[in-house]
């Protein structure tokens, strides 16, 4: 007989933890999928936490050189990186290691190995050594994520040509890491390395990066990012690679003309792909997009195939840890027989380079296609107190809003922890509310957040108070 729960998770990253973890508070009997010998997928291990780890010690480093005009001199300085990367390996074990304490404390059966769906309510576990056993399950959710994709005849060799997932662990600083892919994962490390030493090159096929955000925030971005050291060659087809001897050689057609790049290490950083094969989804029917490899699901997260639902990078939508989260948990309360659902209008996503780009909503270049009349209101943090106390000036909030009705469409945030401001933007948006309900926000003074309600009265009233 097989194991039997109510629900089986195939892959325990953010999306498949969080169902899990919901589900069992919900009084689900829940079982756990995960082929890596931790919990949390890629967010956890290889992804967001780790990054984000690397990008606060390179930031307090890189600081160093700015402290001098606080009147502190920091001579000397020295990078340890053996033990900035052991600091970021102990808070992955930690986040990982508490993931299966929940898993432990809500009863959650984790069974460790490969998941395979063999149709509706049935599943095999493979393990490490090889032994399939077979679990059976009323709902069978699938959550095995993304992973990185290349260019045509480019392969990872995982030492000079290689994917994010090396790059947070390089064990000496590249002399020239040539970033292909001026998305957010390609810019996050660029500036890691490029703070800690690294001559930084970046290459993207578009012409510009960052290409579903705000335009004219991404125009500063390239600017403070070229600031800072990293060098952009847009416009930027990578034609081919090859490594010899420690040495990385990109020959590119950049602006129709041939350019050959030279450095130690090439990061690809071109997407990722979700993580299909040798799931079952051929054999057990389960329908796909062919060209992308998402599986196709319904607003209630179910495939075609009867028990059978799909959630974050594996299926539409932005490939974000906090979307596949709000999936698994809603999911979770969906088949507990509650009425939930994701708000996909209201998802933020940030960049966290220095100053860091959070959005959330539509970008003005979005307004324009939908041919919808909209205001704008922006204020710099150039004329915030806070960020004059900070030293961090750089950067703007710039708000968009319904032109008649003052609803908040869209928020853009290029400053000084920007991932923590947006949350009001995204709580002001879940509550569709307007520009004037920000303006009219009492924002504690001094801070980095006056700056929202700054830009909220330049959209509402037309005028900011301090600009
Ligand atoms: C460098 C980097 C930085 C990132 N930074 C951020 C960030 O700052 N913020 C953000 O929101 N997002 C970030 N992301 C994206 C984020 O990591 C993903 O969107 C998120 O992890 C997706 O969650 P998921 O649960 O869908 O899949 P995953 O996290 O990929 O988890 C899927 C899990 O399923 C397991 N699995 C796969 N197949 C099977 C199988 N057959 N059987 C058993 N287990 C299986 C995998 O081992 C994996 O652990 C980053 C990604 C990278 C690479």
């Amino acid at each position: 007989m097989p194991d039997r729960y109510d629900l089986l998770i195939i892959g325990g990253g953010p999306g498949g933890y969080a169902c899990a973890l919901r589900a069992a508070q919900l009084g689900i009997k829940v079982a756990c999928v995960e082929k890596r010998p931790a919990l949390g997928g890629t967010c956890l291990n290889i992804g967001c936490i780790p990054s984000k780890a690397l990008l606060e010690s390179s930031e307090r480093y890189a600081e160093m050189a700015k402290l001098a005009r606080h009147g502190i001199q920091c001579d000397n300085v020295r990078l340890d990186l053996g033990r900035m990367l052991e600091r970021k390996n102990k808070i992955v074990d930690e986040l990982t290691k508490g993931i299966a304490f929940l898993f432990k404390r809500g009863k959650i059966a984790w069974l460790p190995g490969a998941g395979k769906l063999l149709g509706p309510g049935k599943a095999t576990v493979t393990a490490g050594d090889g032994k399939t056993t077979e679990v059976a399950a009323k709902w069978i959710v699938l959550a095995t994520g993304s992973e990185p994709s290349s260019l045509p005849g480019i392969d990872f060799d995982g030492k000079n040509i290689v994917s994010s997932a090396e790059a947070l662990s390089f064990e000496s600083v590249p002399k020239q890491l040539i970033v292909v892919g001026g998305g957010y994962i390609g810019l996050e490390l660029g500036s890691v390395w490029a703070r800690l030493g690294s001559k930084v090159t970046v290459l993207e096929f578009l012409t510009r990066i960052l290409p579903l955000s705000d335009g004219e925030l991404t125009n500063m971005v390239q600017k403070s990012l070229t600031k800072q050291g990293l060098a952009f060659h847009l416009d930027t087809k990578v034609v081919s690679i090859s490594a010899k001897s420690g040495q990385v050689t990109v020959k590119a057609q950049s602006k129709g003309k041939d350019e050959t790049f030279q450095g130690d290490k090439v990061l690809m950083a071109v997407g990722r792909r979700p993580v299909g094969d040798g799931l079952g989804l051929e054999e057990a029917g389960v329908t796909f997009d062919a060209k992308t490899g998402k599986v196709k699901v319904d607003r209630q997260y179910r495939t075609n195939v009867t028990g059978v639902y799909a959630i974050g990078d594996l299926i539409d939508g932005p490939m974000l840890a906090h979307k596949a989260m709000m999936e698994g948990e809603t999911l979770a309360e969906q088949l507990a027989g509650h009425k939930a659902q994701v708000n996909y209008d209201a998802i933020p996503s940030v960049v966290y380079i220095w100053p860091e780009l959070a959005s959330v909503g539509q970008t003005e270049e979005q307004l324009k296609e939908a041919k919808r009349e909209y205001k704008v209101g922006k204020f710099p943090f150039q004329a915030n107190g806070r960020a004059k106390c900070l030293d961090e000036t750089e950067g703007v909030v710039k708000l968009l809003t319904d032109a008649k009705t003052d609803r908040l469409l869209g928020a853009h945030i290029f400053g000084p922890r920007a991932s923590e401001m947006i949350a009001e933007a995204v709580a002001v948006m879940e509550f569709s509310g307007s520009a004037e309900d920000i303006a009219r926000t009492t924002h504690s003074h001094p801070t980095l957040s006056e700056a929202l309600g700054e830009a909220a009265r330049a959209a509402a009233f037309g005028a900011a108070l301090h600009a």
